[in-house]
């Protein structure tokens, strides 16, 4: 079978897939067939009727553009359908299970949303004069509270505006500590079950990466790493639970040995939805840690909204954390900024973001925190881990569970490609899942199980919804090992069959196909 540029059946091909679904459209039912953008309009028509041009001087010192830029011409109503046609190809956590670990894709309260939208704080600018949004600052504080209450830290930054900016923010105040006091460390140790955004941060900071192996039952190898601290180890960055789904018991160990060698203790903290409410990071001697607000307080992310991660901070790196924040004097909130940090924040190591923050998400958050409670939370987490041990108990007789033996898991269980037939993979199972009409699960994370499987149900899924998941994960599995040439083909019934992701990364149609841009 033939494919055109886009890896989609062309209409006459159709036939070869499947005779019984041919259509002539390409349509499905109501399930309709969508053209790029590029292939419905054509340059040459426009939606709208503007007056022409008058002549005036260009001032743009001869850097017009010469050739069209080949943007479609569609109407209003042509451009609403595509949009609104692939939305409705869009899948996901309103529309059901999304099971990626160490995503916490949990559902989204819309009292949320509806605090998010109310106009003193959507509609606010951050340039406005202090007096005037007085309101936003008090979110920001109490938020802020919350996390530190939370998590047992003196010290949060607000600012960071994802889990990964997070982690630069936590290693730029690692690196401006030690530089404090005149020592050049150059080293920073990640265990070899890290997520790809630990050595990337470390290394971004201009520090050298080194792995720490993981033991046989998934945990950080306490003695491998105290054997590697030293004079040239600024630190280690701790995924705490871990991203195998284990808690790692000897976290307070390994602060102790870390500082007793002079160096810091940064904790991935994108998986506190495990244990929030449960366990304190401050009391693990941890000196900072990001919070995915998006993940753990359920805002949403992915496709769905930007993300949030502020960083709490132990005494120790405190003083370094960056500016700006929002501080309270009487009943008045203010901005510790640049012109007035020299009073008491002098050794700041600066600023990583034009403003505060992602507003949107401080509210979302905070009112996710309000309406639950601190009972509310901790019994997220405790649901958590509940749902997420359900699943690793009822698959753990079809699939390898390689930490099982380890014992309860946290709020993800893992699983391998084991005993899969020849010439089958995670990705096959992946597919065949997406027929069964449920978002695949993260794949081959963590690098250290051979055709990783990580499946997080998070506390927001029914015992319905996680029960009819593992029956058509149990059926695809069968499938997977017996060999099964339909699975190899699958998905069978989604808008499209197996794609060129290659291709569909290095070489994106992103240009109509007939403008001069396009070559
Ligand atoms: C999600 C995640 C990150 C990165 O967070 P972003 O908000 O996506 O930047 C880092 N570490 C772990 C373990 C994560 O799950």
């Amino acid at each position: 079978m033939s494919m055109n540029s886009q890896g989609r059946p062309t209409r006459s091909e159709g036939a070869e897939m499947n005779a019984a679904q041919e259509t002539f459209t390409g349509n499905r039912a109501l399930i309709l067939e969508e053209k790029l953008i590029f292939e419905s309009g054509s340059i040459d028509r426009t939606g709208i009727d503007l007056p022409a041009a008058p002549d005036a001087p260009s001032k743009l010192g001869g850097l017009e553009r010469t050739v069209d830029i080949g943007l479609p011409g569609l109407s209003e109503s042509e451009t609403v359908r595509h949009y609104t046609r692939l939305s409705r190809q869009n899948y996901g956590i309103d529309l059901g299970f999304f099971p990626l670990g160490s995503c916490t894709m949990k559902h989204n309260p819309r009292l949320n949303e509806k605090m998010a939208r109310l106009p003193g704080f959507a509609d606010i600018h951050p340039l406005q004069p202090q007096q005037t949004v007085q309101g936003a600052y008090r979110v920001i504080d109490e938020l802020a509270d919350w996390l530190k209450t939370l998590t047992g830290m003196p010290a949060v930054a607000m600012s960071p505006k994802a889990g990964a900016h997070g982690e630069l923010c936590g290693v730029l105040a690692i690196r401006s500590a030690l530089e404090a006091r005149g020592d050049a460390r150059e080293v920073i140790l990640v265990p070899e079950s890290a997520h790809g955004t630990n050595p990337a941060t470390a290394a971004f900071a201009g520090y050298k990466v080194e792995d720490i192996p993981a033991t046989k039952e998934g945990r950080v190898d306490l003695d491998a790493l105290v054997a590697r601290l030293g004079p040239d180890v600024a630190g280690v960055m701790i995924t705490n639970p871990n991203t195998c789904g284990l808690f790692e018991r000897d976290m307070k160990k390994i602060s102790d040995a870390v500082h007793a060698a002079g160096g810091f203790v940064y904790c991935d903290g994108a998986n506190f939805n495990a244990i929030v409410g449960k366990v304190r990071p401050g009391d693990l001697g941890i000196d900072a840690m990001h919070i995915n607000l998006h993940k753990t307080f359920s805002t949403p992310h992915g496709g769905g909204g930007p993300g949030s991660g502020p960083v709490v901070f132990s005494q120790a790196l405190a003083p370094y954390a960056p500016l700006p924040f929002v501080e309270k004097q009487g009943e008045e909130y203010r901005l510790v900024e640049e012109e007035n940090a020299e009073e008491h924040h002098a050794s700041s190591f600066g600023r990583m973001v034009a403003f505060h923050g992602q507003m949107g998400m401080f509210t979302r958050a905070l009112t996710y925190m309000l309406s639950h409670g601190a009972d509310g939370l901790k019994q997220v987490s405790e649901d958590a881990v509940l749902n997420a041990n359900y699943i690793l108990r009822s698959l753990e007789d079809v699939l390898d569970a390689p930490f099982a033996p380890s014992g309860p898991c946290m709020h993800e269980a893992l699983f391998s490609d084991k005993g899969f037939a020849d010439g089958f993979s995670t990705l096959d199972l992946a597919k065949g899942l997406i027929d069964e009409g449920f978002h695949p699960m993260t794949m081959y994370f963590p690098l250290v199980v051979h055709g990783a499987m990580l499946i997080e149900p998070t506390e927001t899924e029914s015992k319905d919804a996680i029960d009819e998941f593992v029956g058509a994960l149990r059926h695809v599995v069968s499938a997977a090992k017996a060999g099964d040439a339909n699975l190899k083909a699958a998905p069978h019934h989604a808008p499209r069959r197996r794609l060129d992701e290659t291709m569909a990364a290095r070489k994106p149609v992103l240009v109509y196909k007939d403008s001069e841009a396009a070559t």
